[in-house]
């Protein structure tokens, strides 16, 4: 579903990714970790083309994002033919960016209606489906101001899979939240990943992981040190850079 192949960027001379290399498989949860400043974020945006790389070549669903290519050249796509494959990625970040004028369910319905054109009571049921299941069906005329962090990410994860994506991203969801609402946001994402979404999570939550992950990288100073099995890598760190991490988090 993710292929990425040695993937540079650098912002002016500060070389950020310095040759990412990243395969996710369909239904695969694959968590990403690593200090501050590592490159995560910014790896995530390039999946979805809201960076643009350097180098390299990343694939979703087997389509080349950013560019077409012919031959061995390749030319950038048309920002009409990116927001189209944009569509298809959800992302979900630490600050849940909720539209604050709009109900919860108006915000969920916002996106299928203005972006897909699709008719507003076909995208008003499914909304209401999704806020359901992320346990929020009493809540769909409430305003985001009158909700609690945890349940605005939770508007937000629902308002990313209106748009029925095929792979979601997630850029730690959870670490703007108060502990105690932390959980009710995993449990949300665990849901997604038994339902079969494939995903990408930037996060420190090592217990989320190690449950749900299917795969694991450690990334620091732009590169990927280690990946593996997440229940293998975090119990038994190859390489010193990832054992201080988790000396850290865990
Ligand atoms: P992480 O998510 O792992 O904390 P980021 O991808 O956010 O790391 O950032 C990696 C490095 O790139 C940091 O040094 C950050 O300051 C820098 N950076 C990120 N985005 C930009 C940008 N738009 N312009 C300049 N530097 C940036
Ligand atoms: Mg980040």
């Amino acid at each position: 579903m993710v292929l990425a192949e040695d993937v540079h960027k650098s912002f002016g001379s500060l070389e950020v990714l310095r040759g990412v290399d990243l395969a996710v498989r369909p239904g695969e949860v694959c968590c990403v970790l690593g200090p501050s400043g590592s490159g995560k974020s910014t790896f995530l945006r390039c999946i979805n083309h809201l960076e643009k790389i350097d180098a390299g070549r990343i694939w979703v669903d087997g389509e080349l994002i950013g560019y077409r290519q012919r031959g061995d050249k390749l030319y950038e796509l048309r920002e009409k033919e990116v927001a189209a494959q944009r569509r298809s990625i959800g992302m979900v970040f630490q600050r849940f960016n909720l539209f604050p004028h709009m109900t919860v369910l108006e915000n969920v319905v916002e996106a299928p209606v203005r972006v897909r054109r699709e008719n507003r009571s076909v995208a008003r049921e499914r909304a209401e489906a999704l806020l359901a299941r992320v346990g929020l069906a009493d809540k769909l005329a409430t305003y985001p101001g009158q909700l609690s962090g945890g349940q605005q990410q939770r508007v937000a994860i629902a308002r990313a899979l209106a748009m029925e994506p095929k792979l979601m991203l997630f850029d730690e969801p959870t670490s703007a939240l108060d502990p105690e609402l932390v959980g009710e946001v995993l449990d949300v994402m665990k849901d997604l990943a038994r339902d079969g979404m494939t995903m990408v999570v930037v996060t420190h939550e090592i217990g989320f992981a190690r449950e749900v992950g299917d795969s694991l990288i450690f990334m620091d100073g732009g590169v990927v040190v280690e990946s593996g099995a997440p229940r293998e890598v975090i119990a038994n760190p190859q390489h010193e850079r990832t054992r201080a991490f988790l000396a850290k988090v865990l």
